[in-house]
């Protein structure tokens, strides 16, 4: 694996490798790799000839500073997992080289998709993770682009912004791996204590039991029930709510419609988040 630090470099490299008819694959990361990430580079690798991961703790997607600084840095394993993997290239910029003095910020026209769910509950938030993924794919000429479901608002706001700014990269949306209590795999699940750690197993237990009410019992009673489910295991809740696949709201009506269920939960300041396809469309 070749590691690069500079814009210039990685991006002469990668214009290069395209000239040659390579297919370049991108992945994203804020590093503290696991094996959800590690799946994102699997998925590319079995479509591309080359793969790129970049790791990056994007400063202005933080709505809140503690956690930035409380955001885990493991490069050296990071590196071990990558190679182990096949990754062919990783980007490790520094702040100045994403951010340089020269760079000119922009406001994303990203509609209701800022107010809701971590739009509403993280200002700033969307905008600083298009800003870091229009500067990377800048630097990174990818094909395609590879995202996790698991930040399932995320990947509707990058397809927002790829529309935006008409970049030609198509999305690949990988699933959610999950540990094997059905936690999703997080890089915030290093900072849980082992009894935070098996109570967040609650959050999975709580999608399925969405899954397994909908359809019976009104909305309503099943996100209450949902959200009394959380507490007793000792989280805040900031939402449960059930979505179709864009993301719009809707009413007791499971006949045809795609439905998400998304839930966001905090334990000792860590905030963690899920979603699960509760209703297939055209079921
Ligand atoms: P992050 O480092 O948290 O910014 O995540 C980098 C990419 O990995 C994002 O596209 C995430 O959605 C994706 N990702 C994070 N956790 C998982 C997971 N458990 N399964 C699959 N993809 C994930």
């Amino acid at each position: 694996m070749i590691i690069f630090k500079k814009e210039v470099d990685v991006h002469a490299f990668l214009l290069n490798k395209k000239q040659e008819k390579q297919t370049i694959g991108f992945v994203p990361t804020m590093g503290a790799l696991h094996e959800g990430h590690i799946s994102l580079i699997h998925k590319s690798k079995s479509i591309n000839t080359l793969t790129v991961c970049s790791i990056f703790v994007n400063p202005t997607q933080f709505n809140n500073p503690q956690d930035f600084e409380k955001y885990p840095i493991t490069i050296d394993e990071d590196i071990l997992m990558l190679e182990d993997a096949g990754c062919d290239v990783l980007f490790l910029p520094s702040t100045h080289e994403i951010y340089p003095d020269h760079f000119v910020k922009i406001n994303y026209d990203l509609g209701y998709l800022e107010t809701i769910l971590e739009g509403k509950y993280r200002p700033g938030h969307f905008q600083g993770v298009c800003m870091v993924v229009e500067r990377l794919l800048q630097i990174i000429p990818c094909d395609v682009l590879f995202l996790g479901q698991k930040d399932y608002q995320q990947c509707m706001v990058i397809d927002k912004m790829l529309s935006l700014r008409k970049m030609n990269v198509e999305l690949n949306i990988a699933e959610t791996i999950r540990e094997a209590d059905g936690l999703a795999m997080s890089s915030r699940n290093r900072r849980l204590s082992p009894e935070e750690r098996t109570q967040s197993a609650v959050i999975f237990k709580t999608l399925i039991e969405i899954k397994d009410k909908i359809g019976k019992i009104p909305f309503d009673s099943i996100i209450a029930d949902s959200k009394k489910n959380l507490e007793d295991f000792g989280f805040d809740v900031d939402y449960v709510e059930l979505k179709d696949y864009y993301l719009h709201p809707i009413e007791n009506d499971t006949s045809n419609k795609g439905i998400v269920a998304l839930i966001a939960a905090t334990i000792n300041n860590i905030r963690l988040i899920d979603n699960m396809i509760v209703v297939e469309k055209n079921r």
